[in-house]
């Protein structure tokens, strides 16, 4: 049975899960371009190469900054970055509050050597297998806090396959009905 996940519009929406776990594939295949906000794009627009890593910290400062804006018109916005670590999805979460739209935390929960061996088989950029290796015990510490982080709701992700087959379903937030 497929995955349907409810998605209000607008809303937050941060895709987490490591390198190769299908975070890019999803977003491409459910949302517009311009609704998807990647680092990796980030990185680009700051140092033309996505995967130039000494651009970290300016490109997610153009991450947030247009994530901000865009909620404040009331867009709905996915941020197609790891957001394994807390202090990722910290500097995000609040500007869902302050634009009082919800947010949305989609886990890609993809076996650590699945994650490997698309990240071997990418064209473009490869990450480092150790650097997959943390960011899987990133999302592990990450599961049980994230009930607790303010996301109206977690949809998690158990294996490659279901992130394949998931529907979305999107309506109206009350933002847009006033
Ligand atoms: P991300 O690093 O989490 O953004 O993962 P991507 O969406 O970029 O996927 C990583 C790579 O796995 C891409 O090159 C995909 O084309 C490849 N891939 C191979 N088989 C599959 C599959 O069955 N599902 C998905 N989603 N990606 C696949
Ligand atoms: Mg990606």
């Amino acid at each position: 049975m497929s995955h349907v996940i409810a998605v209000p519009d607008p809303s937050l929406i941060l895709l987490i899960g490591a390198a190769g776990s299908g975070k890019s594939t999803f977003a491409r295949t459910h949302f517009k371009p311009v609704e998807i906000i990647s680092s990796d794009f980030c990185r680009a627009l700051v140092c033309n190469k996505e995967a130039d890593q000494s651009a970290t910290l300016d490109a997610f400062d153009v991450l947030r900054l247009i994530v901000r804006k865009r909620l404040r018109r009331g867009l709905l916005t996915v941020v197609d970055a790891t957001n394994v670590q807390l202090k990722a999805r910290r500097r995000l979460l609040p500007f869902a509050v302050q634009c009082e739209v919800p947010a949305i935390a989609i886990v890609f929960d993809v076996a650590e050597e699945v994650c490997l061996a698309r990240n071997q088989s990418r064209p473009e950029r490869q990450v480092r297998a150790e650097v997959v290796r943390e960011q899987m015990e990133d999302l592990k510490r990450a599961r049980p806090l994230l009930a607790r982080e303010g996301f109206s709701a977690v949809h998690v992700f158990a294996d490659a396959t279901q992130s394949d087959s998931a529907v979305i379903s999107r309506s109206a937030h009350p933002w847009r009905l006033e």
